[in-house]
């Protein structure tokens, strides 16, 4: 059964910590493998485009990335290239109900993950894409977008990530 999840809001501090590496052992578990089904229900539900662990109270480095219909689980993601060229778009977060705001972001990135099945890959994205890899793994780390954007505003039309 899919469990939707409750999503962490800020100033929650389990969101500006650290999360750490999985351990690639669990993938075989049945609670890791529904850990990560229950997130993508979640995101769906919550009409985001992205989130990652530490925004439903857990520290790992696992991140659900939707594209289109599809939602692509990434483990332990790592982003080996950023392009030097940026863009600023409008972002919001499921964290942060309400707030938007620009950042600016590389356009392309390079990234090295591991899929659920334990696979290791890596993939270039770009735009929409690219952008929100770039904030989920920021949330691996505790940064959220309103560390990032130049201003914050309370009436916005982009996604939350
Ligand atoms: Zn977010």
């Amino acid at each position: 059964m899919l469990k939707i999840l409750p999503i962490l809001r800020h100033p929650n501090p389990l969101l500006r910590q650290r999360a750490k590496e999985v351990d690639l052992k669990v993938l075989t578990e049945k609670i890791f493998q529904d850990l990560a089904e229950d997130m993508i229900a979640t995101m769906w539900q919550a009409d985001g485009v992205g989130l990652a662990a530490p925004q439903i109270g857990q520290g790992l480095r696992l991140i659900i990335v939707a594209s289109g219909k599809q939602a692509a689980t990434l483990i332990n993601p790592v982003i080996i290239y950023k392009s030097f060229r940026k863009e600023v778009m409008e972002e919001g977060c499921l964290s942060v109900p309400g707030l938007f705001g620009p950042v600016k972001r590389s356009k392309t990135i390079r990234y090295r993950a591991y899929t659920r099945e334990g696979k290791k890959v890596s993939f270039k994205a770009e735009g929409l894409t690219a952008r929100i890899i770039q904030h989920e793994l920021d949330h691996l780390n505790g940064v959220l977008f309103i560390d990032r954007a130049k201003w914050i505003a309370s009436v916005g039309t982009s996604a939350e990530l």
